[in-house]
């Protein structure tokens, strides 16, 4: 994923001020009674069984499309859910990448209680970055581990989707591993820079979702949540559309004690996977993401850079967001 710039932030808050004032309100009345009620204890998360997940997700090699590691990894996430008893959707697509490159692409979708009309989707890209291209120049065409970008969000998933079978939760939950989401262009491609090569498979499944008019109350996307001392801030976009069920995650990791992982303040904005679901599904969707006010991108330093590997992931920080989202979601009727 990548940083919106201001001016595109300047647009953003230009067309949308009307609908978020327009729902804060709301929100604040919603919010004060959901206050009050105690939160339903959910299931405890296993750090070390997520961590399990991206190590072998790591394994396998960088998750870049047309890779032998793409294809062996895609397997195991579909297997890994069917396993976890989940209805498994597999969608196939031929993207086309900035430069014309047709990526054989999978979306993964993992559904539990898939007759229900009460949904919430949790979702992560599983594909890793071809290019270092945070890093040092001699690494730039070298692809990454994406052991935190793109690993670590999806082994938080099998590890709920684990929780979900031995308990369910009392609505329908759907897990989207999304591919092709981080081939977008690369400074250093010479030829014509165009708009939305982040993100083509939940640009993909926007359009064409795994069930015709798929509806959820809200989504949450996980993305780079294992790094060391993460934080997660308000991101922009999600604030903007999502704000309910944004204020209602950060509530809720308060209550549980990780107030320190997430930071009741505004961090940047970034394209990502949740634009896509809003946009094309109009399903509000809530980016949980690291956001580091202390570097030059705004993100962990591992970044897009080889050092984005197992050595890097914190299972403190699996544990916190884990238990959030699990926490959010046990708590849904
Ligand atoms: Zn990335």
């Amino acid at each position: 994923m990548k940083r919106i710039n201001y001016t595109f932030l300047f647009l953003l808050c230009a067309v949308l001020p009307f609908i978020s004032c327009g729902s804060s309100n709301k929100n604040n009345a919603q919010e004060n009674e959901t206050e009050e009620q105690a939160l339903v204890k959910a299931p405890d998360f296993n750090a070390d069984s997520a961590y399990t997940y991206i190590a072998d997700q790591v394994a396998f090699g960088p998750r870049v499309p047309n890779t032998a590691a793409h294809r062996s990894c895609g397997e195991y996430l579909a297997k890994k859910l069917e396993g976890f008893g989940a209805k498994v959707y597999n969608q196939q697509a031929d993207l086309v990448a900035y430069d014309g490159t047709i990526l054989k692409s999978r979306n993964i979708i993992g559904a539990y209680n898939p007759e229900s009309k009460k949904r919430v989707m949790l979702c992560a890209h599983w594909d890793s970055r071809p290019y270092a291209d945070n890093g040092e120049e001699k690494y730039h065409h070298t692809p990454i581990d994406g052991a935190n970008d793109g690993a670590s969000g999806v082994g938080v998933l099998l590890e709920i989707a684990r929780q979900i079978q031995q308990k369910a939760p009392a609505i329908g939950i759907d897990i989207i591993f999304f591919d092709a989401e981080d081939y977008g262009t690369p400074d250093f491609y010479q030829g014509m820079h165009q708009a939305n090569t982040w993100c083509l498979g939940s640009q993909y499944w926007g359009r064409i979702p795994h069930v015709a008019d798929y509806k959820a109350r809200y989504g949450i996307l996980l993305d780079m949540v294992g790094g060391k001392n993460a934080t997660f801030y308000y991101e922009d976009y999600s604030k903007h559309t999502a704000n309910k069920a944004m204020k209602k995650i950060w509530k809720t990791a308060d209550k549980l004690g990780y107030s320190n992982y997430f930071i009741k303040q505004d961090g940047g904005s970034v394209v990502d996977d949740h634009m896509y679901v809003n946009q094309l599904r109009q399903i509000p969707c809530v980016d949980i993401i690291d956001y580091n006010p202390n570097t030059d991108t705004g993100f962990n330093p591992t970044w897009h850079t080889i050092d984005d590997n197992i050595k890097n992931i914190d299972k403190a920080t699996l544990q916190a967001v884990g238990q959030t989202v699990m926490t959010v979601i046990y708590n849904e009727k």
